[in-house]
């Protein structure tokens, strides 16, 4: 019998590492977000004179104030660690050689971000991620890699850790946590980045040594068991949402019979009216405050006003049944979670419900 004794901190990250075939892991609840922990995971890794690359395109939302492609108090920026960014091709594919081109004797961490987020484009498989890093890595051995791994984890076979990547950051509240941790980040990589990391996110010269676990490390073991069979039910409501929108005639992206890469869904709805109506139908069947009515605001780190539904056990948990979407063109919505297949589905169904009722959607 295994003694719950051995659900320690410790044990804890070796656990993650294991999983992601890595050197060593932070794994602990002051991460308290994934932006958060994309944050500690840059700040500890970079030093003034640096330049960070993206060659995947814009990264997420809050990570433009963390960067300061957007004016931010305390962006990486305001301490000299200069950025660059590598568009995408038309097609979604890398831009190898403008990446070449934008890779000089600066360049310290390229970051890549596998999940679409908030943008309409595809999700790169992790065999995709591995292609660009040996690219990266022929043109500058020892540039760090780094993949902001949200919403990706479980999906593929093989996480980025197995393909190169030197650094692998998420969010315990999305895909890891299983639903059940109730905050908390990761960092998994070389031992190097993870300890760098660890000297920002509690003090140098401490670095892993320090923090506490709050009584949460039974729940954060117990989620990652779970987060395997958590990601498949949410996988199989994102595939239905799409197969029902599709059949309505919107550009679902994945498509309902494409390879899917993370645990989102974008549909384009085209109109404000129709995201609002979606949104409302997938709050109607949360399993907690299915009585709210969603409504567009203001999100720090957004740009544009969010409208988000979400009615979780866990609040901000977006492994749980939930959409977002920024009210701005194409007026696309982003579905994930469901920590079960029925509830994925009833939230597909409610949604479809709302529509229908509202007449902006006719079922022949
Ligand atoms: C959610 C997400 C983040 C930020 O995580 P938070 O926990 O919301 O701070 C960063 N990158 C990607 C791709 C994400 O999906």
């Amino acid at each position: 019998m295994v003694s719950t004794q051995l659900l320690d901190a410790d044990t804890l990250e070796k656990v993650f590492a294991d999983v992601f075939k890595a050197e060593a892991a932070l794994v602990r609840p002051q991460l308290m977000s994934g932006t958060h922990a994309l944050t500690v995971a840059l700040s500890g890794n970079l030093r003034p004179g640096d330049e960070l690359l993206s060659p995947v395109g814009s990264p997420y939302d809050t990570l433009e104030g963390v960067i300061g492609i957007r004016e931010t108090k305390g962006s990486l920026k305001e301490y000299g660690i200069t950025y660059k960014q590598v568009e995408l091709l038309e097609n979604d594919e890398f831009d190898y050689e403008n990446i070449k081109k934008a890779i000089n004797d600066k360049t310290k961490l390229i970051t890549i971000q596998r999940s679409k987020g908030y943008l309409p484009r595809k999700t790169f498989s992790v065999k995709q991620i591995g292609e660009l890093i040996a690219f990266c890595k022929s043109l500058k051995k020892d540039v760090i890699c780094m993949v902001d791994n949200c919403y990706g984890e479980f999906v593929d076979d093989i996480e980025p850790t197995e393909v190169g990547a030197d650094m692998c950051v998420g969010s315990l509240i999305k895909n890891p946590g299983g639903g059940l941790a109730p905050t908390g980040g990761y960092i998994v990589g070389t031992k190097e980045c993870v300890d760098n990391a660890a000297y920002r996110l509690s003090a140098p010269g401490l670095g892993r040594e320090v923090g506490a676990t709050l009584g949460i490390n039974q729940t954060l073991f117990q989620g990652f068991f779970l987060s395997p069979t958590v990601v498949a039910s949410a996988l199989k409501g994102a595939t239905l949402q799409a197969g029902v929108f599709e059949k309505l005639g919107y550009k679902c992206e994945p498509s309902s019979n494409e390879d899917r890469h993370d645990i989102i869904q974008a549909i384009i709805f085209g109109s404000e009216e129709l995201v609002v109506k979606y949104c409302d139908g997938i709050q109607k069947a949360a399993p907690v405050d299915s009585y709210v009515t969603p409504v567009k605001d203001d999100m720090p780190g957004y740009d544009a006003k969010v409208i988000m539904a979400a009615g979780a056990f866990v609040q901000g948990s977006s492994i749980e049944l939930s959409a977002d979407a920024p009210i701005k063109p194409p007026y696309c919505v982003y579905y994930q979670g469901g920590l079960t297949y029925p509830s994925a589905k009833l939230g597909v169904m409610m949604a479809l419900q709302k529509l229908y009722e509202s007449g902006l959607v006719k079922l022949s």
